[in-house]
């Protein structure tokens, strides 16, 4: 371990220096280096009279072999397993929640679940849902993204607060409106931003170290079936995503949108509900490709936004049959109500003859 005064003052002052209001952090790659950083502000802050909460200096290092150094370099420094930068957990190793990071997931839990008790139509929940619940949920997470399930927890509250189409599939409520209100998309188009701009500034470093902001965003894309072709250009089918320098970066967004709504589409369409069995059914794996590829999500998802109470359960699939109703209830009557044949969904949506004709 080379000594701390091995450094000048100017040499030193390369680590990198943070201050917000009453708050430093100093991070840096070489470990003598940051701590001469620290100590030379300690010194002059202690020589022009500011008063310092020295106990609440945090310190932490990686790999595990640095960090074991700190309780000798520095005995008075706390040295927890992660420290917090603007309420921001800050972790040398991989590691599940922190603390902090559950209580804030709670607490945007337990906003929605407030928020819920507001008598204001669906739309006006939704923006309020965006504009209080989200921004509590999001914060914090900088390379890191939140769990799928905590993700989930989060945007499955959206429902409890609007109290309708609980029956609606999770991933198809987050198909149509999921793009402005889940976690998993938000930071990750946030992350794209935030990349984008630091390649603006030159600071974007291409790199699969974890920790990293380009390793969480490149696992991300890669988790979706985005391919590299070079540094920050992916390919997915035939759509082309780069992260650009200064333009563009909305209409880019919009890509990584359209394949978070697809590879989710894709799931929905493997699975065990009985509307993806019988499309299954009917169909190749190719066609069915082919199929969620065509279709105009952006119009259901215009369309959503328009649409009233009834609607909006036809638009996500937030309806029963009465086949379903006989089956699951005793009294429940599986008949088609105009027919009397069995009455399942697409017997009454295409097939039904006897179907009354919808008034003008
Ligand atoms: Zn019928």
């Amino acid at each position: 371990m080379q000594s701390e005064a091995s450094y000048t003052e100017a040499e030193a002052s390369q680590a990198t220096t943070r201050i917000y209001m009453d708050d430093r952090s100093w991070v840096d790659a070489d470990f003598d280096r940051a701590l001469q950083r620290a100590n030379q502000w300690h010194r002059w802050s202690a020589s022009v009279g500011l008063k310092e909460s020295r106990e609440k200096i945090q310190a932490c290092a990686k790999p595990q072999r640095i960090h074991d150094q700190l309780p000798m370099a520095q005995p008075d420094w706390s040295i927890p397993d992660q420290v917090k930068v603007l309420g921001v957990s800050v972790r040398p190793k991989m590691c599940a929640n922190t603390e902090l990071e559950t209580d804030r997931l709670k607490a945007a839990l337990k906003r929605a679940q407030l928020l819920s008790c507001l008598p204001v139509p669906y739309h006006r929940k939704l923006e309020i849902y965006k504009m209080f619940v989200i921004p509590k949920a999001l914060y914090g997470w900088i390379i890191r993204f939140s769990t799928k399930a905590d993700s989930n927890k989060v945007f499955n509250s959206l429902s409890k607060m609007t109290g309708s189409n609980y029956v609606a599939n999770p991933l198809i409520r987050s198909t149509i409106y999921g793009g402005a209100c889940h976690m998993q998309v938000l930071l990750a188009t946030r992350l794209f931003k935030r990349l984008c701009r630091m390649r603006s500034r030159g600071t974007a470093i291409w790199t699969n170290i974890p920790g990293t902001p380009a390793k969480a965003l490149r696992s991300w894309l890669k988790d979706l079936g985005w391919q590299e072709q070079t540094q920050w250009t992916w390919k997915r089918d035939d759509i082309t995503l780069h992260a650009p320098l200064h333009t563009e970066v909305t209409a880019q967004c919009h890509h990584i949108r359209m394949s978070w709504r697809e590879t989710l589409l894709r799931k929905w369409a493997g699975g065990k509900r009985h509307e993806a069995q019988e499309w299954r059914r009917l169909t190749s794996p190719l066609q069915m490709r082919a199929e969620i590829r065509n279709l105009d999500l952006e119009a259901a998802r215009k369309s959503f936004m328009k649409s009233d109470a009834p609607a909006r359960a036809i638009n996500l699939g937030s309806t029963v049959s009465p086949a379903w109703m006989g089956r699951k209830h005793a009294d429940g009557d599986p008949r088609c109500p105009w027919c009397n044949q069995l009455g399942n969904f697409l017997h009454i949506a295409w097939h039904c003859s006897q179907i009354p004709k919808a008034k003008d």
